[in-house]
């Protein structure tokens, strides 16, 4: 009877120290942070990308979200209008680094709960434009001034990438810029 117990006991204390261990690998994966509370994440790569993830701008809107955090290795500039978004939306903000980190999460917006969302992760900006049927010239150039053209099929297809592209003005076609569709015409 006593050994039995002593076996039963020992099972419960190494599952315990099992969900800790566990627990400790899921926040060494979110930037210190339980994935039930991450909102929604980026890679690495996909912070140093051009241009705004809108997933994440609708984050920092969820009603419970409370932070912003952003990996220490990434370089302040590439993740700078994240955290001016956070800012705008009330959010703290805090750079993280710990040599105990895996994986590759470079950026996590959490809250101070668990919450329930569907997809913590955020497709490949290029992959989800691709599969609205956004043209390749368009997909890789944010940040570039569109023509008409160019802008309306951006606002038909994916209206939530317009933030990262500006529309060519009257003064713009004054002074002769042109639309990115048009520099490949030759
Ligand atoms: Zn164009």
């Amino acid at each position: 009877m006593r050994e039995k117990r002593s076996e039963l006991e020992e099972r419960l204390l190494q599952g315990i120290h099992g969900k800790k261990e566990l627990k400790r690998e899921e926040r060494n994966r979110y930037l210190g942070e339980y994935e039930e509370r991450v909102i929604r994440y980026l890679t690495r790569e996909q912070v140093r990308e051009k241009g705004i993830y809108p997933e994440i701008l609708a984050a920092m809107r969820h009603p419970a979200a409370r932070k912003l955090i952003v990996d220490r290795n990434i370089e302040l500039g590439a993740a700078n209008e994240y955290i001016k978004l956070a800012r705008e939306n009330g959010l703290q903000f805090k750079r993280v680094y710990s040599p105990d980190f895996k994986g590759d999460v470079g950026l996590v917006v959490v809250s101070d709960q668990a919450v329930e969302v569907e997809n913590r992760e955020v497709m490949p900006r290029k992959e989800q434009l691709k599969e609205k049927g956004i043209s390749d010239t368009i997909i890789e150039n944010p940040g570039a001034k569109l023509c008409n053209q160019c802008w309306q099929e951006l606002r038909e297809k994916a209206p939530e990438e317009l933030r990262n592209y500006s529309r060519i003005s009257f003064l713009d076609r004054v002074i002769g810029v042109k639309c990115i569709c048009k520099k490949n015409e030759k």
